[in-house]
């Protein structure tokens, strides 16, 4: 993480934004004992009250999931297990594994009534898709109450920026070749806006079968998502929801992403398909420049 933030108050603003991020880790850690979702994912079926940052983002992934036709589902947790992603000791599992786990997976049994949220037994969450998203507007907001104009939030490739750099010209912010990481895709020219990413090239293995297999899992049968795409840029004013549909809009694959944005009018997106072209919508048209040598397709 790399947070950067011009002003008087900056030096205060960024001690309490690092203040406000190993708090939301220690709430929302699948692995920390004491956090909100370790205590839901061993809680037997039982009422766990969560603090409200957790029942923000729980409730907001369920709404995203309901738009997206569960495309988006933090239920997943035990079929990420199960592929080795949260240990790196990954493998293929058994499609009758897959498929035994899946019966305890349905973002719809989650419920949360104000700070109170149950989930059935044998249910565990993972808010990955979402918290760095979530983060990243609850620093912003931080530093926008501390005056700050001018700040550029980098959580692990997702970016949040503040106002317009220093001298008041735009932030301008690279995104990856999916194909050639070293790369860049594309620059963006933004202020005040979330940009963030959901790609199959940050994590994967290969299998024995010579196979890639990523971290973005589709609900639908628990294996990476193949739809088409191999990377996702959402640009929002809104940190979470452009994390949570970077997400589930990879699910989603190409075809369902695009008529997707056709029905919203609250964020950017540039999708790239796995036979190499890049789809920008046209909110963004002039502030991207594409640096790579792939063909660019216009979306209305
Ligand atoms: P990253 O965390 O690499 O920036 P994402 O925002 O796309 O990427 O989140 C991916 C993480 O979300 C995975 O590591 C996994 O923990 C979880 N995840 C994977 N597939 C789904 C899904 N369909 N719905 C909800 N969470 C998912
Ligand atoms: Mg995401």
């Amino acid at each position: 993480m790399n947070l950067t933030a011009y002003g008087e108050n900056a030096q205060t603003a960024l001690g309490k934004s690092a203040e406000k991020i190993i708090f939301l880790e220690e709430i929302l850690s699948v692995t920390n004992q004491n956090s909100d979702i370790y205590k839901l994912n061993n809680s037997n079926g039982n009422e766990v009250k969560v603090n409200e940052d957790t029942a923000n983002i729980i409730n907001t992934s369920c709404q995203i999931s309901d738009m997206t036709n569960g495309a988006l589902d933090i239920t997943l947790y035990p079929v990420i297990k199960e592929w080795g992603f949260t240990t790196e000791k990954y493998k293929i599992p058994e499609k009758t594994k897959l498929d035994e786990l899946l019966l305890n997976v349905n973002y719809k049994n989650i419920s949360v009534n104000g700070l109170s949220v149950t989930i059935p037994q044998k249910y565990q969450l993972d808010t990955g898709a979402l918290t760095k998203g979530y983060t990243g507007d609850k620093v912003a907001e931080i530093l926008k109450n501390h005056d700050i104009q001018s700040a550029l939030i980098n959580l692990g490739g997702n970016i949040h920026t503040v106002g317009s750099k220093p001298d008041g010209s735009l932030w301008r912010v690279g995104i990856k070749n999916p194909f050639d990481t070293n790369e860049q895709l594309c620059i963006l020219s933004i202020e005040d806006k979330a940009v963030i990413t959901s790609g199959n090239y940050e994590r994967y293995f290969e299998g024995d079968d010579g196979k890639k297999y990523w971290h973005i899992i589709d609900p639908k049968d628990g294996s990476p998502a193949d739809n088409g795409l191999v990377s996702v840029t959402i640009i929002g004013d809104s940190g979470i929801m452009c994390d949570a549909l970077s997400t589930a809009l990879f699910v989603m694959g190409k075809e369902k992403a695009i008529a997707y944005h056709k029905g919203s009018n609250d964020f950017d997106m540039i999708l790239v398909s796995d036979d190499r072209k890049i789809y920008i919508t046209n909110g963004i048209e002039n502030n991207f420049e594409n640096v790579s040598n792939m063909e660019v397709i216009l979306l209305n």
